[in-house]
């Protein structure tokens, strides 16, 4: 029995529900964040991030500061590249729109690279837009979260790494890493940034990012300072190296609470082999892609290899907007998301199954929710072509 409070499940693309172990984590007693149980404590979290990132290159540096994951676009704008530098950004949905306009804000120069909504942009495309500029920094968003949209990151890696080898491979994983296969040092790729609350788990509040080496000489070798105070890897690389290392030290306050839950859902997560992690996690998206189907709808992301395993973006029956449909699946248990992608937003429900609703044996989430959307939709008078729903 769960000792949380009943509650619909919460099925958005994050934050997810939680563990009950993770969430007690939370109510640990007061500590200071300079003390050696602390401090051991975000050494561990640091070195288990090693592993969710699959890496072992001693030079690979993970980074955990007190934010979401839009702080980790502007850690990699202020501290990554240059004012006046240029950044391919590879567009597949609303967060591309968003990084683009955080490089902005640091005066670097970013060029989207689109892709019809629900495709991404193919391999011979991003080749000739990478012989067009001296790109500093390529920027790709592993799942984008509003369109359901994969990236085939380990293949644009490899492309990146024979067409324009300095380029600095940078990707947006806040709503994959936890779920999605992603392979730091096999894949040689430069920056992945997350946040705590999507398929990690945890409560919102923590970007996580993992930087490599090549990454950080990058860094170092700067002409200019980083063009943010809070934000600077000058602040902050000497205290994530102190954390590791399990000496004390101090730049601006940690939130020792909910390191500790990062603390305790890393420690669940890498209890199981990854690989059997992103499988539950493919196995739960195929079991919900089919039912989509069955029921005669549309997903945004048109072909399989395009599809997250980690969400659904869903277009609903012509004519059907989200608030037609979104208080009925509370009725029933469920919370699924409206549309994000701007042009588009009023034309499709978002479906997260990432964490423990897929990987808790005990928890029966999916199953309810693909259940729910098919009894909502007849209530509100949708009728499936095969007669499913
Ligand atoms: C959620 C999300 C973000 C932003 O993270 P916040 O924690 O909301 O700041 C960035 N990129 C992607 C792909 C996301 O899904």
């Amino acid at each position: 029995m769960s000792s949380q409070a009943p509650h619909p499940a919460l099925l958005i693309p994050g934050p997810i529900e939680f563990d009950d172990e993770v969430l007690q984590s939370m109510s640990h007693y007061s500590e200071s964040h300079v003390g050696a149980p602390f401090v051991n404590t975000f050494g561990e979290t640091l070195t288990m991030l090693r592993k969710l990132f699959i890496t072992e290159d001693p030079k690979s540096q993970p980074f955990v500061i007190s934010g979401s994951g839009t702080l980790g676009w502007d850690q990699v704008a202020a501290n990554l590249v240059e004012p006046g530098d240029d950044v391919l950004v590879l567009h597949t949905g609303y967060f591309a729109d968003s990084f683009a306009d955080c490089f902005e804000t640091y005066g670097i120069k970013p060029t989207q690279l689109k892709a019809p909504i629900g495709d991404r942009p193919q391999q011979d495309e991003v080749e000739k837009a990478l012989k067009e500029k001296n790109y500093k920094l390529i920027s790709i968003t592993h799942t984008d979260t509003s369109t359901g949209v994969l990236s085939e990151i380990k293949g644009l890696a490899a492309l990146v790494h024979r067409v324009s080898p300095d380029t600095l491979i940078v990707v947006d994983g806040v709503c994959s890493v936890g779920c999605e296969e992603l392979r730091f040092d096999d894949w040689k790729l430069d920056c992945v940034l997350t946040a705590s609350q999507k398929a990690i788990g945890c409560p919102a509040g923590l970007s996580i990012i993992m930087a490599s080496g090549r990454a950080i000489e990058r860094f170092h070798a700067r002409k200019t300072p980083p063009g943010s105070y809070f934000g600077s890897w000058k602040n902050w690389l000497p205290i994530m190296q102190n954390y590791e290392a399990k000496k004390p030290s101090y730049f601006a306050t940690p939130p020792p609470q909910l390191i500790h839950a990062l603390h305790t859902s890393l420690t669940q997560i890498l209890s199981r082999p990854l690989e059997e992690r992103f499988k539950t996690h493919r196995d739960a998206s195929q079991k919900v892609k089919k039912a989509v189907a069955e029921l005669g709808l549309k997903q945004l992301a048109s072909k399989p290899e395009n599809q997250a395993n980690g969400m659904t973006a869903i277009y609903l029956p012509e004519g059907m907007t989200p608030p037609a449909i979104l208080p009925t699946l509370m009725k029933k248990g469920v919370i699924f998301a409206g549309g994000l992608h701007k042009e588009i937003a009023a034309r499709y429900v978002r479906f997260g199954h990432m964490g423990v609703s897929v990987t808790d044996p005990e928890r029966d989430d999916i199953e309810r929710a693909i259940k729910a959307l098919g009894e909502g939709l007849r209530e509100v008078g949708y009728e499936a072509p095969n007669g499913k729903a």
